[in-house]
């Protein structure tokens, strides 16, 4: 068996100031909940790039890398 491990986003949902930047920018890999804070849901729905944009953008700095098995 191999494992891959892969890097996703995860949000700080405590630090999450909930400004909907990164569900604008990544609505495939971003969305806001019903309290109004962001959440992934499609962690691997964009390029790396993309995703990288999205963390230097969040004016609160809660978007990381995190490292999952695949
Ligand atoms: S850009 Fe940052 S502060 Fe704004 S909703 Fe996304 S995670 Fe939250």
């Amino acid at each position: 068996m191999i494992i891959m491990m892969i890097k996703v986003p995860r949000i700080n949902r405590y630090e999450c100031a909930g400004c909907g930047l990164c569900t604008l920018s990544l609505p495939e890999v971003f969305r806001l909940t019903p309290e109004g804070i962001s959440e992934v849901y499609g962690p691997t729905n964009a390029k790396p790039a993309a995703v990288q944009k999205v963390i230097d953008d969040c004016p609160v700095n809660c978007v990381h890398w995190f490292k999952a098995n695949n």
